[in-house]
């Protein structure tokens, strides 16, 4: 292999999900490729981030700060879905099964990793809630050991520092797989898992 295939393939090695074997698959896709496509991805991937915000509103990454679901003024604004990454965001909206909010905690609880929530993301969502008015929180963190701890976590600081006594709090049921993740969830099983979330308080 030459150094600029494997410098690539190094690249590509890199993906969630990507071994050696796919990461030289495409890396010869690449190969077979003229060179307009090369340039024109190539460029892409350069600017991806030239024209990206995070929302301000709710912490999802779109080309406008508030995003298009913040700005949506047909979407129900009295229920606030938390998601752990806009990764999870798209899942549900790519569904097409949620028609409130968002708030992207943009972290999680994970002793293993040392993380847990920072002053500034609790405090984040905390304002949301305030300025959208939410009626209900649903804590969509996945079913995992880190979703169940950030679950908890979010539980306690809503029941202690919420001002409003009434906010219901719900989280999602689990015809989600333990150990799985929201992210590879198909459309039936994130609704199940939607439909039937299971109210906290
Ligand atoms: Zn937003």
């Amino acid at each position: 292999m030459t150094d600029s295939i494997g410098r690539l393939v190094a690249f590509f090695n890199k993906f969630p999900g990507i071994g050696n074997k796919s990461a030289r698959r495409m890396a010869f896709f690449l190969l077979r490729q003229e060179e307009p496509f090369l340039r024109a991805m190539g460029n892409a991937i350069a600017e991806l981030k030239d024209h990206l915000f995070q929302c301000g509103e709710c912490g999802n990454i779109s080309d406008s700060d508030p995003c298009p679901i913040c700005k949506d003024m047909l979407r129900d604004r009295s229920t606030l879905c938390v998601v752990e990454s806009i990764d999870d965001l798209a899942s549900f909206e790519q569904a097409g099964i949620y028609n409130g909010l968002y708030h992207v905690l943009g972290g999680r609880v994970s002793p293993l990793e040392d993380q847990e929530l920072s002053e500034e993301c609790v405090d984040f969502l905390l304002k949301h809630i305030e300025d959208t008015g939410a009626r209900e929180i649903i804590i969509a963190t996945n079913p995992r050991m880190e979703g169940d701890l950030t679950y908890y976590t979010l539980l306690e600081i809503l029941k202690e520092r919420s001002t409003d006594d009434g906010l219901k709090i719900s989280r999602l049921a689990f015809g989600l797989p333990v150990g799985g993740s929201i992210e590879f969830a198909d459309r039936m099983t994130l609704h199940t898992a939607l439909e039937s979330r299971i109210i906290s308080k």
